[in-house]
């Protein structure tokens, strides 16, 4: 998820450690009774953790991310974690093991966990059960997604979000569907269904040239936000305007996949405050 567009973010901006599934034990388990234990959300399918400063959500953050994505962006920062396949068998247990001995730092930061992906909700009953488990040890909980498997969360889960940061990657569905090969819908619906919750939103959007930079698309990303916001004004917190980079190339070629967007230059400091100032205008903060 998502989807990390984070992870698009300026160096500068960003600050992570740890990596892989390091201090994780990863299961090693029959078949059979891993289908099992991942249908009850004990065990989920995970490629790796960070802990991040000034990312994923507010303070100091455990940033998990989960495999398999049901979309196929361009501009894909995490193309090695579309697959559930890309994951090691994590139990929910030990990753809140892991989670609990962070609740000092988290707690001087105000920071927390952030489920992240590829998607989350490809693995709602892990998703669920690690979010249940991260509120009982008072840890705030951030939810990382494309909003694309919205219809996957339960009310139970989202009543143990605190905050999520919501992808809108593009505001109409021919665009949307260039950029992510899915449908916009569901996103939208999404976010709708948030604020009748009361869960807070950050919204992500990625600006690229030539892909989602058209004035028109811009317009109704904003129009689209500014919608779901007027369900319950003060839903949407922030909206994160991304500049896109060229920082997922090399991973795309490691993997032998066409990156479209090679070329791609990223946008002018002054194109993307102009597109921050889109959002102004409908009312919205932006950062
Ligand atoms: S394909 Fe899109 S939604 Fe999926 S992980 Fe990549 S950027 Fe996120």
């Amino acid at each position: 998820m998502t989807a990390g567009p984070a992870l698009l973010d300026p160096p500068s901006a960003r600050r992570r450690a740890g990596a892989g599934l390091q201090g994780l034990d990863t299961t090693e388990v029959e078949r059979s009774d891993r289908l099992a234990l991942m249908r009850s959300g004990e065990l989920g399918s995970v490629h790796s953790w960070e802990l991040v400063t000034a990312v994923d959500g507010p303070g100091t953050r455990m940033t998990v991310f989960l495999a398999g994505c049901p979309l196929r962006c361009l501009y894909c920062h995490n193309p090695d974690t579309l697959a559930m396949k890309d994951g090691g068998a994590v139990l929910a247990d030990d990753l809140l093991a892991r989670v609990a001995r962070y609740r000092g730092v988290f707690a001087a930061t105000d920071g927390g966990l952030t489920l992240s992906g590829g998607e989350v909700l490809m693995q709602p009953a892990f998703a669920a059960r690690v979010l249940r488990g991260a509120q009982e040890l008072g840890v705030h909980t951030c939810l990382d997604t494309s909003g694309f498997l919205g219809a996957n969360a339960t009310d139970a889960m989202l009543d143990d979000t605190d905050l999520v940061l919501l992808d809108v990657k593009a505001g109409d569905e021919e665009t949307y569907r260039r950029v992510t090969g899915r449908s916009l819908a569901p996103t939208l619906a999404f976010g709708r269904r948030l604020a009748e919750r009361g869960v807070g939103v950050w919204v992500r959007f990625v600006l690229v040239p030539g892909l989602t930079d058209d004035p028109a698309n811009v317009a109704r990303v904003a129009d689209h936000v500014a919608a779901i916001d007027a369900v319950r004004p003060g839903t949407v917190q922030r909206v994160e305007v991304l500049p896109f980079h060229q920082m997922a190339r090399d991973k795309w070629a490691e993997l032998g996949r066409t990156y479209e967007l090679a070329g791609t230059e990223p946008p002018s400091p002054e194109a993307t405050e102009a597109v921050r100032e889109v959002f102004r205008t409908r009312g919205l903060t932006t950062c």
